[in-house]
């Protein structure tokens, strides 16, 4: 788990209110959810059999002995939130939220305990169109931000009803190689082969890539739906990669399943994930109800950034305010009020702890300060305040207190 400092926390506000400004540029409204649930609900949505709900929650007793679980991912929560709230009753939501998850996970580049999220969830929609849309909505953030080392991977995981088909060539093929399953897959053999494909064993890789295929198996909806997202991508002009082998890990994805990747990140390249999770709300206790989202790492998309080369805008102060003596701090403290009144969004910092001259200015330079105020006993009696550019060479000059917020206001631009 990690504190995110000073020297960062500008790029994370930077990225993060860049994504909102965007989700929310195509209609998306935002939700909030508490960071806790009822372990059930996870184990519920997310499955018994998957690695989140077998090793990864952070799970605990609460005082009435409820068993409560961090939430590891958004979806969830969101499902029960709009259940809870009546959101789904005949009608369709497009939702954001962000915020920290917790997996108890091996930590390493990339991996982390507590990351953060952003997530985007499109309930009441049957697609393909919608998945398009989500999918195009990403893509955006990549062509905003200068990202060009990522691409885009698609597949099917088709209906629920021809998974049964599959699942069975699935348990069919690797009883077949069962001599050469690790430990995990082996188990998962019983309770649920597809979460065998999304194994990160290295030793696996060669078995898993011989399985046979989900999209051989698609019926002719799943085939049409899967169709209609490439043919809107193909119009978009988004490109993608199909991969056949592309799971996901959670258990309530079908259809539209799709993974933006990098290799600019060593090996967490994965830094928006996505899928159709159409059997969700039913499953969870509501009607029939299509939905599709997907989540990004934040910590990665920060990562990729600078690799890329972005670097956020500077958030230094714009105004610094030296003030030497007792009557000059006072008036000092109303004046940046005032400026704070009549310039909208100016930083201004005040010197605090007092200090000489000299002092004060090293300070003013340290702030990364546009431009230094002084207010000395002599500008206190002539109602006149000494303003001196910080990064020119400009002399510094007298200005009257009432012409002050017009001059910073061109000087700041
Ligand atoms: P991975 O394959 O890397 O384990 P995942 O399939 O578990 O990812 P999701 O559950 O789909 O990931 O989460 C969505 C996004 O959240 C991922 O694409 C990734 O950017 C990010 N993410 C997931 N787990 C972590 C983690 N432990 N630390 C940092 N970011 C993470
Ligand atoms: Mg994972």
């Amino acid at each position: 788990m990690n504190d995110i400092l000073p020297e960062v926390s500008g790029t994370w506000r930077y990225l993060e209110s860049l994504v909102q400004e965007i989700v929310e540029s195509y209609g998306y409204s935002e939700i909030r959810l508490p960071l806790m649930e009822h372990t059930e609900l996870f184990k519920r949505s997310i499955g018994e059999v998957t690695d989140i709900v077998e090793k990864e929650m952070y799970t605990f007793l609460d005082r009435n002995g409820e068993s409560l679980t961090l939430r590891p991912e958004a979806t969830a929560g969101m499902v029960r939130a709009g259940m809870t709230n009546g959101l789904f009753h005949n009608q369709k939501q497009k939702l954001w939220t962000s915020g920290p998850m917790f997996r108890y996970e091996r930590p390493q580049q990339g991996r982390y305990r507590q990351f953060y999220q952003f997530d985007v969830e499109a309930v009441g929609y049957p697609g393909p169109d919608v998945d398009a849309e989500l999918i195009i909505m990403s893509a955006r953030m990549w062509r905003r931000l200068s990202i060009t080392n990522i691409g885009l991977q698609i597949n099917s995981l088709g209906s629920p009803a021809v998974r049964g088909n599959y699942r069975n060539a699935l348990v069919k093929y690797f009883s077949g190689v069962k001599n050469q399953l690790d430990e995990d897959s082996i188990r998962r053999l019983e309770q649920n082969p597809l979460r065998i494909l999304d194994s990160k064993n290295p030793d696996m890789q060669a078995i898993v890539e011989a399985a046979p295929v989900m999209l051989d198996y698609l019926d002719e909806d799943s085939a049409a739906h899967f169709d209609g997202l490439k043919a809107l991508l193909d119009a978009a002009g988004v490109k993608y990669t199909v991969n056949p082998r592309l799971v996901r890990g959670l258990d309530y994805y079908s259809q539209t399943v799709f993974e933006w990747v990098t290799d600019a990140l060593g090996a967490q390249g994965a830094v928006c994930s996505g899928g159709r999770y159409d059997g969700l709300v039913e499953k969870l206790g509501g009607r029939a109800t299509p939905a599709i989202g997907w989540a990004m790492g934040i910590e990665r998309l920060v990562a990729l950034f600078e690799a890329s080369g972005g670097v956020a805008p500077a958030s230094c102060v714009d105004v610094y305010i030296a003030a030497l003596g007792d009557g000059p701090l006072e008036r000092a403290f109303s004046l940046a009020e005032n400026l704070r009144d009549s310039i909208a969004g100016i930083r201004i910092e005040m010197n605090l702890g007092g200090g000489s001259l000299k002092s004060q200015m090293k300070r003013a330079d340290k702030s990364g300060a546009e431009i230094a105020l002084i207010l000395g006993e002599q500008e206190l009696a002539d109602g006149s305040v000494g303003l001196k550019a910080m990064r020119s060479t400009e002399e510094q000059e007298s200005v009257a207190i009432d012409q002050l917020a017009e001059t910073l206001k061109k000087k700041l631009r």
